[in-house]
């Protein structure tokens, strides 16, 4: 009996693989290898028998096709690769995760029982309604859950189990990817793109079903950074250049109907997310994202606007703007190439969906992966309320995600 994806997710979220920031290994924290081990074994078992994991921690592995040399479409499909990545955000807890499944669930908030505090609010969760005699998962509150991305993780897997023990569905061949430090920003720093082989990829990655992304952020990071003058307060007058009240002023003029608890969808914002200062240097970043690239410049000329605001009001003061770029919309670099987003349209609707293209703000590996020349677009998981205790996961929506990735490789050997 194959195993099912809630059997095998169960088992991934209670191995703590969180990833962290400031970390100077690679990937950023050590336990993600217990994880990572674990899904190289389980690989193995279902029959995967070249999986590898390299140094870095990406374990990689082929489904070979199934197409007979007789087969037209033999040598013509091309190799696609499914991805999700091991690692959880380091906004919360990933210790120690109890998952509770609540089956046949009846509907009405849901108390979590480690944190009476913490409630998955009917009103706050539409899609609460679509599971109603379903199966759900949810945290016992004191952590997160990590369906983001376990639930991707136990989606290919069974996929890939199912597809290895039925040799008369018809697939060309695939490749597999699981890797660390996606929340980080770092899933695909040492990524092995010509080791991986596919011509096209699907980050398992995403979270209500039937949604489907092909457009993400483009991204910069501006750090402007206000240098002063430091002496002791009781020396200071006329000396002391303070870093601080500068960028007090600078901060004041950050457009307020530009900033992320203003826009939503396809609007551009300018996100001062982490400050640090004293007097004689401060330090602001500001995250930059804009749909359009482009845009991206409209938004550096509002921070330099700003400062040459600022620097006439304290001429003493230096103030430096710096633009770091981060990724781009994975759109961008999509390609012409219309199969891998029809397909995938395709295959959501053969399995009982309504397909949607919804924009994600934010990035994925996939954008920085399309951008380095593999088009990644991402598929729903089923998972909801990502990064925080109130996190959940549709069984129904994640076990159709493991339906949509069957149709996707049956259709790529059809159509090619
Ligand atoms: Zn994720």
């Amino acid at each position: 009996m194959p195993q099912s994806a809630l059997e095998r997710f169960l088992r991934y979220a209670r191995i703590d693989t969180q990833s962290q920031d400031d970390s100077e290994t690679y990937p950023s924290t050590k336990k993600q290898f217990d994880l990572l081990n674990l899904l190289l074994a389980e690989l193995k078992e279902i029959g995967v028998s070249d999986a590898t994991i390299d140094q870095y921690g990406y374990v990689m592995g082929t489904i070979p096709s199934t197409l007979p040399d007789s087969h037209p479409a033999r040598g013509r499909v091309p190799v696609v690769g499914f991805i999700a990545h091991v690692d959880t955000s380091p906004s919360a807890s990933g210790a120690d995760v109890k998952p509770q499944v609540i089956r046949n669930y009846q509907g009405g908030d849901i108390v979590l029982p480690g944190d009476s505090s913490v409630v998955i609010r009917e009103k706050e969760n539409p899609e609460l309604e679509k599971n109603k005699g379903k199966t759900i998962v949810t945290s016992d509150g004191t952590t997160l859950l990590g369906a983001d991305d376990k639930a991707g993780l136990a989606i290919i897997m069974a996929a890939a189990e199912r597809l290895l023990a039925d040799p008369s569905i018809p697939h060309g061949d695939i490749r597999i990817a699981f890797t660390p430090d996606e929340e980080i920003g770092a899933g695909t720093r040492h990524f092995d793109l010509k080791k991986f082989g596919a011509a096209y990829a699907y980050t398992l990655d995403g979270d209500t079903p039937g949604e489907l992304n092909k457009e993400t952020f483009s991204a910069n990071l501006a750090v402007i950074t206000v240098t002063g003058r430091n002496i002791h307060p009781g020396t200071a007058k006329g000396i002391m250049v303070n870093s601080i009240r500068a960028m007090a002023d600078i901060i004041a003029r950050m457009p307020k109907d530009i900033a992320p608890e203003t826009t939503e969808g396809y609007e551009p914002y300018i996100h001062p997310h982490a400050l640090e200062g004293a007097e004689a240097k401060s330090t602001l970043k500001i995250l930059l994202r804009d749909f359009r690239t482009p845009g991206l410049d409209v938004l550096r000329q509002k921070l330099e606007e700003i400062i040459a605001e600022v620097r006439p009001l304290h001429p003493k003061a230096t103030i430096e703007l710096k633009i770091i770029e981060q990724y781009r919309n994975m759109k961008d670099h999509m390609g012409s190439d219309t199969r891998l987003l029809d397909y995938l349209w395709e295959a959501t609707s053969r399995a009982g969906l309504e397909p949607r293209w919804v924009p994600i703000l934010g990035g994925t590996d996939g954008s920085r992966l399309t951008e380095k020349g593999l088009p990644t677009p991402n598929i729903f998981t089923g998972g909801q309320n990502y990064h925080g205790p109130t996190e959940w996961l549709s069984v129904w929506g994640m076990d159709k995600s493991v339906e949509t990735v069957l149709h996707l490789v049956q259709l790529w050997a059809e159509q090619s």
